[in-house]
């Protein structure tokens, strides 16, 4: 029992409710900064500082308000901005991932064709923008579908010299790929 009165001792401190809510606020700011738009944030949050340093002068003048009270205001305030801001950057993921899982990545499946009677095959990355790139072409050998080593197959020792370059093997998947000349499976 004598525990209960500590904690509302504790709770009903002005110091403690104001400091509370300020850890509160800052931990929501940490949470936005790693799930929001950094460049959004940063003109927003010049906007909010100075709105609340006009506020609390205006405070100020106006009444006798405790710092604390003023402290209290400012991040609770503050706080609820901010998840305004957090809910709505949300909602523009959600936006934008819908808008990724509906383009067309049927070409995806599309990893191997053969270029002036060499096979290639590879690979798909998505970049940080939700691209893709074409990354690790490598030559195989058409007849028995071996890996080169150096432009010689090691299963029938055929020479192959006109291997072609990742960027030309780079435009021309991507010319199939633009113009549905790639075959389907
Ligand atoms: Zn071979």
């Amino acid at each position: 029992m004598h525990d209960k009165r500590k904690n509302n001792s504790f709770w009903n401190n002005n110091w403690t409710v104001g400091t509370g809510t300020a850890i509160i606020s800052v931990l929501i700011l940490r949470i936005i900064d790693s799930t929001a738009d950094t460049k959004i944030l940063n003109s927003t949050w010049r906007f909010i500082k100075a709105l609340f340093i006009n506020l609390s002068l205006f405070f100020q003048r106006t009444f006798t308000i405790p710092t604390w009270g003023l402290i209290l205001i400012a991040f609770s305030g503050l706080g609820l901005l901010i998840l305004v801001l957090w809910i709505g950057s949300l909602f523009n993921k959600n936006d934008k991932d819908t808008t990724t899982s509906e383009l067309p990545v049927e070409f995806l499946k599309y990893k191997s064709d053969t270029f002036d009677n060499l096979l290639y095959k590879w690979e798909y990355i998505k970049d940080y923008d939700g691209k893709y790139d074409i990354v690790n072409f490598t030559p195989y050998c058409p007849k028995d579908n071996c890996i080169l080593h150096y432009s010689r197959c090691p299963i029938c020792n055929t020479y192959f010299l006109k291997i072609k370059e990742k960027e030309e093997l780079r435009i021309l998947v991507r010319h199939r790929i633009e113009n549905n000349l790639y075959p389907r499976n």
